[in-house]
Formats: structure tokens, C-alpha cells, sequence
């Protein structure tokens, strides 16, 4: 077994703290990561605080992790010791369903292996994610990551990257598009980059007004302050898509109104509780409310190689792993610019 240190919760209600376990020794198609970086998703707050309903403690989040490869297994040829490699949500998935067949290893039809919380197919065990030292991963579920990118500013776009990069290729976002992306956080400030670095029009939709500079900054051409009703009136029927990226409770319909015919919402915001819905609100324009979760590993790498080709990469707070409670409580707050990540170093 390999030693290894880490941050874990006990309870929904409790703080992240050291936590000391191992990692499984390496199968002969498995690579061992010492992990420089991690990125803070709010699904890891969620998840520590069991507000999905489907949290194993203790749990060590992180499934934005970059660090350098330090021994591999004696099958593996894409990785040799020294590479910089990345994981994002997933490190396992069954490999044959005609979903991991396509690369859509996200919505295996066996379940996927998420990076924490869920259950390693090789040992049964629970899995413990990046707020920790390292991180034994078949190569499959590795991503490549060129050494010449600022590693902290790389790690957020193994999640919050990829899960708005794949639905705004998946529903063809592309020169022209007008976009509104509700909420500017993590993912909020990716889909921005993205979604203007392939010729959208971009609208930020936030609840704080403080943001409008740096969502001009990140690529936005308009900005819309969503607690004023008139001005999202005021874009009524306006949108070809909405990309929602809200982490708590907020209402879908302001949103809806502001599509026009065939105009799409695209959920990936994940708040635990019901949203309603009225059907009006999409059948007067042929609207369509969708959702999509993370990526698969094939696009993973595609968005990767087409951040590191347009330097597009997050805007982060590198923080010591001693400030994770505090930075979950300024997540909270929407105080954050606009990805913590934290110094796995400082572990
Ligand atoms: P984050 O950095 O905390 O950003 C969320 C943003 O939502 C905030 O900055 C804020 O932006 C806005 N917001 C917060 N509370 C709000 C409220 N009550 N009403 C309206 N807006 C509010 O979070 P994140 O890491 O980007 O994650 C966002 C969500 O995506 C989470 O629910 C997460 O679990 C989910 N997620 C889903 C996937 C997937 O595969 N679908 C993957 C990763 C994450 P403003 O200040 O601009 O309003
Ligand atoms: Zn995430
Ligand atoms: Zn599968």
C-alpha cells in the first residue's frame, strides 16, 4: 500500500481536516500521480455537505487535479515518470458500453467511477479525491497536460473546463450564437472564455453587480444584473442559449422567458432542490430545457489541447490547504475570482 495525506470530512456537518489513508498499490495499467494542484468545485462543497443525499464519509473531495506522474504500472505506455498529467471527475467506467464505447464514459451504462465518493470497480473500496498527496488512476482516465501552462491555472479545466466546454460544442455554440451564461463563479467564468473564444456573443447574468468589469475582462459583450426584473425583461426571446451555472436555489422561468423560438437552456448548475417549471414556458417558442454532466475523457483532452492552443486557462487563488473551510464559506458568498486552488505543497 502507498501512504498517503489528504483533507477529509466526517459528517455533513463538519469541518475538512487531515486525514491520513493509502492509496492501493499500482495495477500494471495504472499511473501514481503526486499531486502539485487541486481546483475547489462547489460539487465538493455539495458532496461534503451531503446536499445531494448520496455522501460516504469520510470523503476527501477534489476532482480538478494536476501533478506529475511518479511511477507507472508495467503495462502502461502513455505516461512515463516525470510527464504532468491531470484527472478530472472520473477514474474508471466499464470500458464496454456503447456510451464508453463513444467516449461518453460520463453516462456509462454501468456507472461510472467518479474521482471521490464512489466505488473503485478494482478493490470495492470508496474512492478519495484530490485534496490529498497523490492518486493511483488507470491510464485511460489520465489526461495529458502540456508542462508549459501555468499547472494552478490548467487544473480548474478538468471540471469546470470540460463541463462547459462539451455542451456548448455538443449543441453547436458557435460564431454569432447569443449566449447567456447565468451566474459567474467557476464554471460561469469558463463558459465565458469558452463560449466568446468561439464567436458567441456572450451575456453575463449575475447577481452582483460588482462583477460586470471582469465579465468584460473574461470576454463577455453584455451584462445583465438578474435581481432587476426590467432588465431581464428587457432581453425577453432574446437568446439562442442559456447556460446555467447556479449552485443554490434560483428561479428557471426568468431564465426561459429569455430565449427565443428553439432557443436552448442548458443546465449544469446542480442546486439539491426541485425547480418548477410551466410547460408555457417552452412550448410558445419551441423551447428546450436540457442538461449535461462533465465530459468524457477523449473530449477532456480535446478541450485541454484547445485551451492550451488559444491560452485560454481559469482565473484563479491559489490558497494553502490549511484556508479550505474559509474558502468554502467565500464560495458561499460568491466570493471567489474566480477558482480557489489550492497549493497541495502546503499539505
Ligand atoms: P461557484 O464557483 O460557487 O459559482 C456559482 C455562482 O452561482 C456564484 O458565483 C453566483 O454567481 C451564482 N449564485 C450563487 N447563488 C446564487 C443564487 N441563490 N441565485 C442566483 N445565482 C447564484 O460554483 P461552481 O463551482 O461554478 O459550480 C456551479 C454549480 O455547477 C454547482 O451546483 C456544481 O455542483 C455544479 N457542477 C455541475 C457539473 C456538471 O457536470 N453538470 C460539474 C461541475 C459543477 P453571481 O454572483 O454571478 O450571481
Ligand atoms: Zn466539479
Ligand atoms: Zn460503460
Amino acid at each position: 500500500m502507498i501512504p498517503a495525506k489528504g483533507y477529509a470530512a466526517n459528517g455533513p456537518k463538519d469541518k475538512l481536516k487531515p486525514f491520513n489513508f493509502e492509496r492501493r498499490e499500482l495495477l500494471p495499467d495504472e499511473i501514481l500521480i503526486d499531486i502539485l494542484y487541486c481546483g475547489v468545485c462547489h460539487s465538493d462543497i455539495h458532496q461534503v455537505r451531503n446536499e445531494w443525499g448520496s455522501t460516504r464519509y469520510p470523503i476527501v473531495p477534489g476532482h480538478e487535479i494536476v501533478g506529475k506522474v511518479i511511477k507507472t504500472g508495467s503495462e502502461v505506455s502513455k505516461f512515463k515518470v516525470g510527464d504532468i498529467a491531470g484527472v478530472g471527475c472520473l477514474v474508471d467506467s466499464c470500458r464496454t458500453c456503447s456510451y464508453c464505447q463513444k467516449g461518453l464514459e460520463q453516462y456509462c451504462k454501468n456507472g461510472n467511477v467518479a474521482t471521490y465518493n464512489s466505488t473503485d470497480k478494482r478493490d470495492g473500496t470508496n474512492t478519495y479525491g484530490g485534496y490529498s498527496s497523490a492518486i493511483v488512476v488507470p491510464q485511460e482516465f489520465a489526461l495529458t497536460i502540456s508542462p508549459d501552462l501555468s499547472l494552478e491555472k490548467v487544473a480548474p479545466l478538468l471540471c469546470a473546463g470540460i463541463t462547459t466546454y462539451s455542451p456548448l460544442r455538443h449543441w453547436n455554440v458557435k460564431e454569432g450564437s447569443k449566449v447567456g451564461v447565468v451566474g459567474l463563479g467557476g464554471l460561469g467564468h469558463m463558459a465565458v472564455k469558452l463560449a466568446s473564444s468561439f464567436g458567441a456573443e456572450v451575456t453575463m447574468i449575475s447577481t452582483t453587480p460588482s462583477k460586470e468589469a471582469d465579465a468584460k475582462k473574461l470576454g463577455a459583450a453584455h451584462f445583465l444584473y438578474s435581481k432587476d426584473k426590467q432588465q431581464l425583461a428587457s432581453k425577453a426571446g432574446y437568446f439562442d442559449y442559456i447556460v446555467d451555472t447556479v449552485s443554490a436555489a434560483h428561479n428557471y422561468m426568468d431564465y426561459l422567458s429569455m430565449l427565443n423560438t428553439d432557443g436552448i437552456m442548458i443546465c449544469v448548475g446542480a442546486p439539491p432542490s426541485a425547480v418548477e417549471i410551466s410547460p408555457f414556458n417552452l412550448i410558445g417558442k419551441r423551447r428546450s430545457l436540457v442538461g449535461s454532466l462533465i465530459g468524457g475523457l477523449p473530449e477532456t483532452q480535446e478541450m485541454l489541447d484547445y485551451c492550451a492552443k488559444h491560452n485560454i486557462t481559469s482565473e484563479v487563488e491559489v490558497i494553502p490547504v490549511h484556508k479550505i473551510n474559509e474558502a468554502y464559506e467565500r464560495m458561499m458568498k460568491g466570493d471567489v475570482k474566480y477558482r480557489f486552488v489550492i497549493d497541495m505543497k502546503t499539505l
